[in-house]
């Protein structure tokens, strides 16, 4: 588990990016960091593997407080995906996903093989292990970045806005991608969006944030959407769908305990489960995807 305890940045400019925000993140489930640009996102991701030190308060990731972690040390353990891939680019994509294992003394050899399997991870033929990251497509950039986030097996994998600049139909094979490889190797992922739709799919907790990294609201999907804290939350949830404004109609037909979930011209386009249950949004529109959660995880939260 992560936990962030009344963490406050102060920039030496004087911006006040994060005001005492505390939060626990699960270990094995993907908790999603959502809000408008400015509202603290990556600060607060960057504080989990120290490329930001909070000006007050810690950041503990299983009881141990980060700041008594060696940077170069914790980061070994902590995956992180960028939003413009940051590869090298006079690298191939396999010496871009050694890297790291190089490093920490991995052989040649053992970490050519693990890149290997980790394109096949990330949905990446193999035939491109030796290209440059220029000869990639920006989507198959984001994979490489993924994979080489996961090439040292972190436990941690934090990913900042990381499918915002790849085109819509390339970012929802990502995001399958996503949910695929935490239902596989069960990490504990932290991904920053600014993209609600985003955080509705990939969120098994949703945190919500307004400037300063202020808390609005967290919850599950099913949570945040049946019953927006603010009328912030609930502008957030319909701004970014444009007019297909979502909400859980009250003449809603039962479905046994489902409800049946509305767009603003009254269409259904999704179920949500029973308690417990997760959110199945399926869209009415040409894009259709189905987002089934995972069964609970036992995570040692
Ligand atoms: P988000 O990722 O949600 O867009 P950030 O964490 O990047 O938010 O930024 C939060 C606030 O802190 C913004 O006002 C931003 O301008 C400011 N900020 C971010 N990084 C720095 C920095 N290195 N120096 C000064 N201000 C910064
Ligand atoms: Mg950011």
């Amino acid at each position: 588990m992560i936990e962030f305890r009344s963490v406050t940045k102060t920039y030496p400019d004087g911006t006040h990016a994060v005001q005492d925000f505390s939060l626990q993140i699960p270990a094995r489930q993907i908790t999603v960091l959502v809000g408008s640009s400015g509202s603290g996102k990556t600060t607060l991701m960057r504080m989990i593997n120290r490329m930001v030190d909070p000006t007050s308060g810690s950041v503990e990731i299983d009881g141990v407080d980060v700041a008594t972690s060696e940077p170069v040390q914790l980061r070994r353990g902590i995956g992180y995906v960028m939003q413009n891939s940051g590869l090298l680019p006079h690298r191939t994509v396999l010496d871009n996903i050694t890297t790291v294992p190089r490093l920490t003394g991995v052989s040649k050899a053992d970490a050519r093989r693990r890149a290997l399997d980790l394109m096949d991870v990330v949905g990446l033929e193999r035939r491109l292990a030796d290209r440059y990251p220029a000869q990639l497509s920006g989507g198959q950039q984001q994979r490489v970045g993924v994979a080489r986030g996961l090439a040292v097996d972190p436990n941690i994998l934090l990913m900042d806005e990381p499918f915002s600049a790849v085109d819509p139909i390339v970012r929802d094979e990502l995001q399958q991608e996503v949910l695929r490889i935490q239902k596989d190797l069960a990490k504990t992922i932290v991904f920053v969006s600014h993209d609600i739709d985003e955080a509705f799919l990939l969120g098994d907790q949703v945190v919500v944030l307004e400037r300063g990294g202020h808390i609005v609201q967290k919850g599950t999907p099913t949570e945040i959407l049946t019953n927006p804290a603010t009328e912030f939350v609930a502008s957030f949830i319909g701004a970014d769908r444009g007019k297909r404004r979502l909400s859980v109609s009250p003449a809603a037909p039962e479905q046994g305990d489902d409800r049946v979930l509305v767009d603003a011209g009254g269409y259904p386009v999704g179920v949500i489960a029973a308690p417990g249950g997760r959110l199945a949004v399926s869209d009415a529109g040409p894009k259709s995807r189905s987002v089934s959660n995972k069964t609970d995880q036992a995570g040692d939260a």
